[in-house]
């Protein structure tokens, strides 16, 4: 730390992002990106001509991106934010809407990024805990006086929330923005888009990482009023006007254009969570039922530090929390059927390799 760090900053514990290796090929299953390529046209689209357009500054309304998800989320081009991944729209969520007197609100068991942001923007956080079967708690956000940020489905546990739950939580916090991260809804459950027309308080944010298939793109969305979406504009070009780059802005647009891609890959991902979770269940596995595109497993015969660590020296990546309550389980993304094929071996030859030492002891 330098002495000029700002005193407001010297607490600040940033995100740990998953590891991106650069020593060894690893089955990398620890940072929920998609095993897929992108959309065939993304590569038609990246071009000579693209990259030549690089010496100019890109379009700050990012109006073809916008415009392309407008009619993909059948809402208006003003209900549309763009941003540099999810994570900075949810920074620029934090600082359009959240103050001494907004305070925010969120689970204790959820995408680590909500803290952070919170002790970023030096906002007041409550983290309401989980059930015991680490699912979200309504009532405790039943007129909760605070902003609330809830990941649906929710991550790293993989669980989501009926429409009919995230209303009530809508219909009692008016005064308050609920922002629905939905990183992982296209993946078996249902967007909360649908609800907008009821809930001015309401904000849904989505990303281009997952099940998008380009989360080296950094592109998010938010979906919300027009006035909301307004504000969002506002601290952007008060802060970082051209934060889409050219060439992801033209990639993005393709990506949102072929609707077929996506709905396939996402079919095969949902296919292949379900096989690994039934595969990962016949070793003695406790899995989740997940609607997102990783499982959240534990063993009663192996710790997850140790599973975790056991699958790494195997070469295969996935992710740990050494948290409280979740620091026996492993979070493992949903490669492809090849991967996971090789995953389900490496854990059975772990486990075989495993409890003979567990016995013994
Ligand atoms: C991955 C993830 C994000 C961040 O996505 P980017 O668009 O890559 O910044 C946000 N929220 C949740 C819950 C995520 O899992």
């Amino acid at each position: 730390m330098s002495k000029f760090l700002s005193k407001k900053l010297i607490n600040l514990e940033a995100y740990v992002p998953g590891e991106q290796p650069k020593d060894r090929k690893y089955i990398k299953l620890n940072t929920n990106e998609s095993p897929y390529l992108p959309a065939p046209k993304v590569m038609e689209v990246v071009n000579r001509q693209a990259v030549e357009k690089l010496h100019l500054y890109s379009d700050p309304d990012a109006k073809i991106l916008v415009d392309e998800l407008a009619k993909f989320y059948n809402v208006q081009s003003d209900q549309v934010f763009v941003g540099n991944g999810s994570d900075e729209v949810l920074a620029f969520c934090f600082m359009a809407f959240f103050d001494d007197e907004r305070k925010a609100c969120f689970p204790d068991i959820t995408y680590g990024f909500y803290k952070v942001f919170s002790k970023s923007f030096g906002i007041d956080a409550v983290q309401v805990p989980l059930k015991d079967d680490f699912t979200i708690d309504v009532d405790n956000y039943v007129n909760c006086g605070r902003n609330i940020i809830i990941a649906n489905p929710n991550a790293p546990t993989g669980l989501s929330l009926t429409h009919e739950q995230i209303e009530l939580i809508l219909k009692t916090n008016t005064d308050r923005v609920v922002i629905i991260d939905e990183a992982y809804v296209d993946f078996g459950s249902e967007s909360c888009i649908s609800l907008l027309d009821k809930y001015p308080n309401l904000i849904v944010v989505q990303t281009f990482s997952k099940s998008r298939n380009l989360a080296g793109a950094r592109l998010g969305f938010a979906i919300a009023s027009k006035e909301i979406i307004n504000d969002l504009n506002k601290i952007k070009f008060s802060f970082s006007p051209y934060n889409i780059n050219g060439l992801s802005l033209v990639a993005g647009v393709e990506s949102v254009k072929d609707k077929d891609y996506f709905e396939e890959c996402n079919k095969k991902t949902i296919a292949t969570r379900e096989r690994t979770s039934d595969e990962l269940k016949k070793l003695g596995f406790h899995v989740i039922s997940s609607k997102t595109n990783f499982v959240f497993v534990t063993h009663n015969l192996i710790s997850g530090e140790e599973f975790h660590k056991a699958l790494r020296e195997k070469g295969v990546l996935t992710r740990y929390y050494k948290e409280p309550k979740i620091d026996n389980y492993v979070r493992i993304t949903i490669g492809t059927d090849e991967e996971m094929d090789e995953v389900i071996r490496i854990t059975d030859e772990i486990l075989s390799e495993y409890l003979p030492m567990c016995v013994g002891k």
